[in-house]
């Protein structure tokens, strides 16, 4: 599976993996749902493949959920049920509960390769 982002839904921008975009963008909690329920949250800087994490630290962040198989979450995600898959947010919009009043993330056409005010990058691929 290629890389791909969802839309933060109180800003309408997208979550953005490339290094050079600005932090707050990158910066987000991620909350995987299943009618309605939260059933795990993730917090950190995207790395463009469903996880976010701590990318200070050494080593990569462990880039797995543990609430449910990595299919799943995926299926979930693309199915009909919109209070079931991911739901983002940047850090920088979240506000606590806002888990709750959200359903699901819209998907980001571009995949989180645009930088959300509009700067274009070279080293894209
Ligand atoms: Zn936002």
């Amino acid at each position: 599976m290629g890389m791909f982002s969802d839309i933060c839904p109180k800003c309408g921008k997208a979550i953005v993996s490339i290094e050079e975009a600005d932090r707050k963008y990158r910066d987000c909690i991620i909350f995987v749902k299943k009618n309605g329920e939260i059933l795990e949250r993730q917090e950190g800087l995207y790395d463009g493949y469903g996880f976010s994490g701590d990318y200070s630290v050494e080593g990569e962040p462990p880039h797995v959920w543990a609430c449910l198989e990595w299919g799943e979450i995926v299926s979930l995600n693309y199915d009909e049920d919109e209070d079931s898959g991911m739901l983002y947010f940047h850090k920088e919009c979240y506000c606590i509960g806002d888990e709750h009043r959200y359903n699901t993330s819209e998907d980001d056409p571009n995949q989180g390769w645009q930088d959300p005010d509009g700067e274009e990058y070279d080293d894209q691929y």
